[in-house]
């Protein structure tokens, strides 16, 4: 059955016990998130599932599913980005631990046995934040002219048009 996620992640406690979370965030519970994002109501569904790998390494296998709200840094305009981080996590107290485990496994080292779940999410979330988030389609319009003079239009694109 699965639970809510404690604050501290107690790492070989849970993982001895096999230990399934799942539990709704908000974004304004992650403070270094919200930092970046204008919709600090959202939503973040996180999954935490905990394990021993070859009897002894403790392991976190985890999903975070989330919408930011940031800024395209092509139009200025808001754009909500999806995130869907995913982690596969050993946790080895040396590096022959890791010797036998297969690829699927990032590894850790020398990690504390106890943590904060909050900022624990934070990281991994933080890795899969784009460094310039963009509009996947073309962006609504050049309002800004100064945007518009640094980015002349492709050739190409001056091409297609011709074409039609
Ligand atoms: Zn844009």
């Amino acid at each position: 059955m699965k639970q809510g996620i404690p604050a501290q992640i107690q790492l070989f406690k849970f993982a001895n016990k096999g230990l399934v979370f799942s539990q709704k965030y908000q974004v304004s519970d992650f403070p270094r998130i919200s930092d970046l994002a204008s919709n600090s109501n959202g939503l973040v569904e996180v999954e935490l599932n905990f394990g021993l790998e070859n009897k002894k390494i403790p392991c976190i296998k985890g999903q975070i599913k989330l919408d930011l709200s940031l800024i395209c840094q092509r139009c200025l305009d808001g754009v909500m980005v999806h995130l869907e981080p995913d982690f596969n996590l050993a946790f080895l107290q040396n590096e022959q631990q890791g010797e036998n485990l297969d690829d699927s496994f990032e590894t850790i080292l020398n990690a504390d046995e106890e943590f904060s779940t909050i900022e624990f999410l934070t990281d991994e979330i933080l890795i899969c934040v784009p460094m310039i988030p963009l509009h996947q389609h073309k962006c609504g319009s050049y309002k800004n002219p100064k945007v518009a003079l640094e980015k002349p239009e492709n050739p190409f694109a001056i091409l297609k048009k011709l074409k039609n």
